[in-house]
């Protein structure tokens, strides 16, 4: 078991941390806005001895935002196996490493776990610097109620295994994280309707801390639909937060509200999307909008054009 960190003596004042020898560093950067880096990850990329980078140029803008000189060298997907063997004979050297992707956290979604791996084995101690990720920026403000979330990332690229992922994630009782491309988050949101069902609540977390941030809450069924209403929709860095299914059931309309949903239901679908006029009847009648969604969709007639 390794006590990684249990020599490093916590500060009294806010003085700067130093890279202490022998010590790979897991250092967050920023997902989009440089300022969101930590004290505590400019400290130690500033004195560690040298800095393994997924990318060099992407990592080289942050350094020279904040002036640091550290030797940088590239350990991405296809290195990583070869590079780590590298870093280890650094470490066991008495150099220290910080381990930096392009984007959030080394290791989610992102290179690192093979080089903290070997670096374990070989009795080296592994620190995490923690910040930025895309994942717990995107489930911090899609207010999912879910007390549990699964860390998906990326599905699959086989429909395969993809179809069968997302029929044992669609059991789960806990929101579902995925990370998406720009050119594959519609045709994944229709899977996700289709495999998890269209009344689950979406929170679609695009382009976080950049300047076209969005943040945009809807039932699943209506997403793809979303997205394709507005060319810009489909641009940039997706994660998409779906919640769990059985906030649905849970918040099942009790039969009054169902009733009175029953009758508002018609008139309004005849004008409105089934999520409009679910979120109206909903409005109206104080039931759970999940639930109404569902109920509009089953309702659901052709819809008149003016
Ligand atoms: N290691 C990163 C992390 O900690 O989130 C993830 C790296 S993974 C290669 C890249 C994916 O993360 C993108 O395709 C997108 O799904 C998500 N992502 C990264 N930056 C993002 C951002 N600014 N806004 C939304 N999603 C982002």
């Amino acid at each position: 078991m390794s006590e990684a960190g249990a020599k490093e003596e916590l500060p009294a004042t806010s003085a700067p941390f130093r890279a202490v020898a022998g010590t790979l560093y897991v250092v967050a950067t920023p997902l989009g806005n440089l300022r969101d880096v930590t004290l505590r990850a400019l400290d130690i990329l500033g004195s560690a001895d040298v800095i393994a980078a997924e990318d060099t140029r992407i990592t080289a803008r942050l350094l020279a935002r904040y002036g640091i000189t550290t030797r940088v060298l590239a350990l991405h997907a296809h290195n990583e196996a070869q590079r780590s063997g590298d870093v280890v004979a650094r470490l066991a050297r008495g150099e220290s490493v910080a381990l930096v992707s392009d984007a959030g956290t080394p290791a989610i979604s992102d290179p690192g776990a093979r080089v903290v791996h070997a670096a374990r084995a070989g009795g080296h101690p592994v620190v995490p610097i923690p910040g930025a990720s895309a994942a717990t920026a995107a489930v911090s403000v899609a207010g999912v109620s879910a007390g549990a979330f699964v860390f998906v990332g990326f599905l699959p690229t086989q429909a395969k295994a993809r179809r069968t992922l997302l029929a044992n994630l669609a059991l789960l009782p806990a929101a579902l994280v995925v990370y998406e491309a720009p050119h594959r988050v519609r045709a994944t949101l229709g899977e996700l309707a289709q495999a998890l069902g269209p009344a689950r609540m979406l929170v679609i977390a695009r382009e976080l801390t950049k300047t076209f941030e969005t943040i945009a809450a809807m039932p699943l069924g209506e997403a793809a639909e979303w997205v394709a209403a507005d060319p810009q929709r489909e641009r940039g860095e997706f994660v998409l937060v779906v919640d769990r299914a059985a906030a649905a059931d849970r918040d099942a309309p009790d039969g009054d509200a169902e009733a009175e949903c029953a009758r508002w239901l018609p008139a309004l679908l005849r004008e409105l999307s089934p999520a409009r006029a679910a979120r109206v009847a909903a409005a109206v009648t104080g039931a759970p909008r999940a639930a109404v969604y569902r109920q509009a969709l089953q309702a659901k007639p052709a819809r008149t054009e003016d």
